[in-house]
Protein backbone atom coordinates (compact mmCIF):
# COMPACT_ATOMS: atom_id res chain seq x y z
CA UNK A 1 0.00 0.00 0.00
CA UNK A 2 1.11 3.74 -0.82
CA UNK A 3 1.79 5.39 2.38
CA UNK A 4 -1.10 7.92 3.10
CA UNK A 5 -0.02 11.51 2.11
CA UNK A 6 -0.69 13.76 5.05
CA UNK A 7 -4.20 16.01 4.01
CA UNK A 8 -5.51 18.21 6.78
CA UNK A 9 -8.99 19.04 4.92
CA UNK A 10 -12.43 20.78 6.18
CA UNK A 11 -15.39 19.36 4.90
CA UNK A 12 -18.23 22.10 5.35
CA UNK A 13 -21.92 22.47 3.62
CA UNK A 14 -25.42 22.97 5.00
CA UNK A 15 -27.27 20.01 6.57
CA UNK A 16 -28.49 17.36 4.41
CA UNK A 17 -25.81 18.65 1.82
CA UNK A 18 -24.18 14.83 2.36
CA UNK A 19 -21.07 16.24 3.72
CA UNK A 20 -21.13 13.17 6.42
CA UNK A 21 -21.03 10.70 3.43
CA UNK A 22 -18.43 12.41 1.16
CA UNK A 23 -16.26 13.13 4.37
CA UNK A 24 -16.10 9.77 4.84
CA UNK A 25 -15.05 8.17 1.14
CA UNK A 26 -12.79 11.17 1.07
CA UNK A 27 -11.02 10.45 4.56
CA UNK A 28 -10.79 6.86 3.60
CA UNK A 29 -9.05 7.44 0.09
CA UNK A 30 -5.76 9.50 1.98
CA UNK A 31 -6.18 7.04 5.07
CA UNK A 32 -7.11 9.60 7.10
CA UNK A 33 -9.34 9.93 10.08
CA UNK A 34 -12.75 11.72 10.16
CA UNK A 35 -13.18 13.91 12.94
CA UNK A 36 -17.11 14.49 13.52
CA UNK A 37 -17.80 16.56 15.99
CA UNK A 38 -21.55 15.95 16.11
CA UNK A 39 -20.77 11.92 15.49
CA UNK A 40 -18.49 12.44 18.78
CA UNK A 41 -21.61 14.19 20.67
CA UNK A 42 -24.20 11.27 19.35
CA UNK A 43 -21.79 8.53 20.70
CA UNK A 44 -21.48 10.33 23.76
CA UNK A 45 -25.43 11.24 24.15
CA UNK A 46 -25.64 7.10 23.56
CA UNK A 47 -22.91 6.10 26.08
CA UNK A 48 -24.18 8.43 28.55
CA UNK A 49 -21.31 10.07 29.13
CA UNK A 50 -20.91 13.09 31.15
CA UNK A 51 -19.96 15.31 27.72
CA UNK A 52 -23.19 13.03 27.01
CA UNK A 53 -25.36 14.50 29.39
CA UNK A 54 -23.94 17.94 28.64
CA UNK A 55 -24.86 18.41 25.31
CA UNK A 56 -28.12 16.28 24.23
CA UNK A 57 -30.77 19.19 25.31
CA UNK A 58 -27.89 21.52 23.27
CA UNK A 59 -28.11 18.84 19.85
CA UNK A 60 -31.84 18.08 20.36
CA UNK A 61 -32.42 21.76 20.27
CA UNK A 62 -30.44 22.55 16.95
CA UNK A 63 -28.43 24.90 19.11
CA UNK A 64 -24.46 25.42 19.13
CA UNK A 65 -22.36 23.17 22.14
CA UNK A 66 -20.30 25.95 23.05
CA UNK A 67 -17.15 26.75 21.63
CA UNK A 68 -14.97 25.99 24.77
CA UNK A 69 -16.15 22.56 25.09
CA UNK A 70 -16.29 21.64 21.43
CA UNK A 71 -12.76 23.09 20.57
CA UNK A 72 -11.26 21.12 23.75
CA UNK A 73 -12.72 18.14 22.02
CA UNK A 74 -11.44 18.59 19.03
CA UNK A 75 -8.13 19.18 20.59
CA UNK A 76 -8.11 16.12 22.06
CA UNK A 77 -9.34 14.05 18.95
CA UNK A 78 -6.63 15.68 17.07
CA UNK A 79 -3.67 14.99 19.16
CA UNK A 80 -4.17 11.17 18.96
CA UNK A 81 -1.91 9.78 17.05
CA UNK A 82 -3.78 8.88 13.82
CA UNK A 83 -4.08 12.46 13.22
CA UNK A 84 -0.43 13.16 13.00
CA UNK A 85 -0.40 12.55 9.32
CA UNK A 86 -3.69 14.18 8.35
CA UNK A 87 -7.18 14.05 8.98
CA UNK A 88 -10.47 15.44 7.75
CA UNK A 89 -12.90 17.82 10.09
CA UNK A 90 -16.79 17.83 9.54
CA UNK A 91 -18.69 19.97 11.32
CA UNK A 92 -15.67 21.81 12.91
CA UNK A 93 -15.17 24.72 12.83
CA UNK A 94 -18.76 26.08 12.76
CA UNK A 95 -18.05 29.61 13.14
CA UNK A 96 -15.57 32.38 13.50
CA UNK A 97 -14.55 31.99 16.80
CA UNK A 98 -13.91 28.12 16.33
CA UNK A 99 -11.84 29.03 13.14
CA UNK A 100 -9.59 31.05 15.49
CA UNK A 101 -9.56 28.06 17.95
CA UNK A 102 -8.46 25.75 15.50
CA UNK A 103 -5.60 28.18 13.74
CA UNK A 104 -4.43 28.62 17.37
CA UNK A 105 -3.96 24.54 17.90
CA UNK A 106 -2.96 23.93 14.83
CA UNK A 107 -0.73 26.81 14.35
CA UNK A 108 1.38 25.41 17.78
CA UNK A 109 1.59 22.06 15.40
CA UNK A 110 3.02 23.92 12.40
CA UNK A 111 0.13 23.19 10.61
CA UNK A 112 -2.46 24.49 8.75
CA UNK A 113 -5.74 23.32 6.62
CA UNK A 114 -4.79 22.23 3.08
CA UNK A 115 -8.32 22.92 1.64
CA UNK A 116 -11.66 23.24 2.46
CA UNK A 117 -14.18 21.60 0.72
CA UNK A 118 -17.79 23.75 0.20
CA UNK A 119 -20.26 21.62 -0.65
CA UNK A 120 -22.92 23.63 -2.02
CA UNK A 121 -26.57 22.65 -2.33
CA UNK A 122 -29.82 25.03 -2.20
CA UNK A 123 -31.97 25.44 0.72
CA UNK A 124 -34.95 23.44 -1.05
CA UNK A 125 -32.54 20.05 -1.66
CA UNK A 126 -31.40 20.32 2.30
CA UNK A 127 -34.66 20.56 3.61
CA UNK A 128 -35.91 17.61 1.29
CA UNK A 129 -33.19 15.30 1.99
CA UNK A 130 -33.38 16.05 5.89
CA UNK A 131 -36.50 15.23 5.73
CA UNK A 132 -36.05 11.60 4.11
CA UNK A 133 -32.78 10.96 6.71
CA UNK A 134 -35.48 12.01 9.87
CA UNK A 135 -37.87 9.05 8.78
CA UNK A 136 -34.71 6.72 7.67
CA UNK A 137 -32.49 7.40 11.31
CA UNK A 138 -35.34 9.23 13.43
CA UNK A 139 -32.34 11.74 14.94
CA UNK A 140 -34.39 13.64 17.59
CA UNK A 141 -32.87 17.12 15.75
CA UNK A 142 -34.36 16.00 12.56
CA UNK A 143 -37.80 17.72 13.24
CA UNK A 144 -39.65 20.68 11.04
CA UNK A 145 -38.05 23.31 13.36
CA UNK A 146 -34.61 21.84 14.30
CA UNK A 147 -33.99 21.56 11.10
CA UNK A 148 -34.66 25.20 9.70
CA UNK A 149 -33.11 26.40 13.19
CA UNK A 150 -29.41 24.41 12.20
CA UNK A 151 -29.65 26.01 8.30
CA UNK A 152 -30.77 29.55 9.86
CA UNK A 153 -27.42 28.67 12.30
CA UNK A 154 -25.66 27.41 9.02
CA UNK A 155 -26.22 30.82 6.89
CA UNK A 156 -25.60 33.50 10.08
CA UNK A 157 -22.93 31.64 11.29
CA UNK A 158 -20.91 29.11 9.68
CA UNK A 159 -20.98 30.36 6.05
CA UNK A 160 -19.27 33.17 7.40
CA UNK A 161 -16.05 31.21 8.18
CA UNK A 162 -15.45 30.85 4.34
CA UNK A 163 -14.55 34.29 4.14
CA UNK A 164 -11.86 33.94 6.12
CA UNK A 165 -10.75 30.26 4.40
CA UNK A 166 -11.63 32.00 1.04
CA UNK A 167 -9.10 34.94 1.87
CA UNK A 168 -6.32 32.42 2.38
CA UNK A 169 -7.25 30.95 -1.17
CA UNK A 170 -8.49 27.58 0.49
CA UNK A 171 -11.56 26.98 -0.73
CA UNK A 172 -13.08 24.65 -3.59
CA UNK A 173 -16.53 25.25 -3.86
CA UNK A 174 -18.01 21.95 -5.11
CA UNK A 175 -21.46 21.44 -6.55
CA UNK A 176 -23.31 19.17 -4.12
CA UNK A 177 -26.07 17.82 -6.60
CA UNK A 178 -25.62 14.22 -8.58
CA UNK A 179 -24.62 11.40 -7.48
CA UNK A 180 -22.74 10.07 -4.36
CA UNK A 181 -20.20 8.77 -7.19
CA UNK A 182 -19.99 12.09 -9.19
CA UNK A 183 -19.48 14.41 -6.64
CA UNK A 184 -16.88 12.84 -5.21
CA UNK A 185 -15.11 12.68 -8.14
CA UNK A 186 -15.89 16.24 -8.42
CA UNK A 187 -13.60 16.72 -4.85
CA UNK A 188 -11.19 14.12 -5.78
CA UNK A 189 -10.50 16.35 -8.66
CA UNK A 190 -10.23 19.66 -6.97
CA UNK A 191 -8.27 18.11 -4.24
CA UNK A 192 -6.03 16.55 -6.70
CA UNK A 193 -5.31 20.43 -8.41
CA UNK A 194 -4.06 21.07 -5.00
CA UNK A 195 -1.37 18.33 -5.38
CA UNK A 196 -3.62 16.36 -2.42
CA UNK A 197 -4.15 12.70 -4.31
CA UNK A 198 -5.95 10.08 -3.13
CA UNK A 199 -3.67 7.04 -1.98
CA UNK A 200 -5.41 4.77 -4.22
P1 LIG B 1 -25.96 18.71 11.20
O1 LIG B 1 -24.86 19.12 10.26
O2 LIG B 1 -27.04 17.91 10.56
O3 LIG B 1 -26.51 19.84 12.02
P2 LIG B 1 -23.97 17.51 12.98
O4 LIG B 1 -23.91 16.04 13.15
O5 LIG B 1 -22.85 18.18 12.29
O6 LIG B 1 -25.35 17.70 12.23
O7 LIG B 1 -24.18 18.24 14.38
C1 LIG B 1 -25.24 17.88 15.24
C2 LIG B 1 -25.30 18.86 16.41
O8 LIG B 1 -24.09 18.76 17.19
C3 LIG B 1 -25.38 20.34 16.05
O9 LIG B 1 -26.70 20.76 15.79
C4 LIG B 1 -24.82 20.99 17.32
O10 LIG B 1 -25.75 20.98 18.37
C5 LIG B 1 -23.70 20.03 17.70
N1 LIG B 1 -22.41 20.43 17.06
C6 LIG B 1 -21.75 19.73 16.09
N2 LIG B 1 -20.62 20.37 15.74
C7 LIG B 1 -20.55 21.49 16.50
C8 LIG B 1 -19.64 22.58 16.60
N3 LIG B 1 -18.54 22.64 15.84
N4 LIG B 1 -19.90 23.55 17.49
C9 LIG B 1 -20.98 23.51 18.27
N5 LIG B 1 -21.90 22.53 18.22
C10 LIG B 1 -21.71 21.52 17.35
Amino acid sequence: MTAASAARILIVGPQGSGKGTQGVRVAEGFGIPVVSTGDIFRANIKGGTELGRKVSDITARGDLVPDELTSEIVRDRLSQDDAASGFLLDGYPRNVAQVGHLDEFLSGRDEALDAVILLDVPREESIARLKLRADEQGRSDDTEEGIAHRLDIYENETAPILAVYGERGIVDRIDGVGSLDEITERIRSALSARGLTLAA
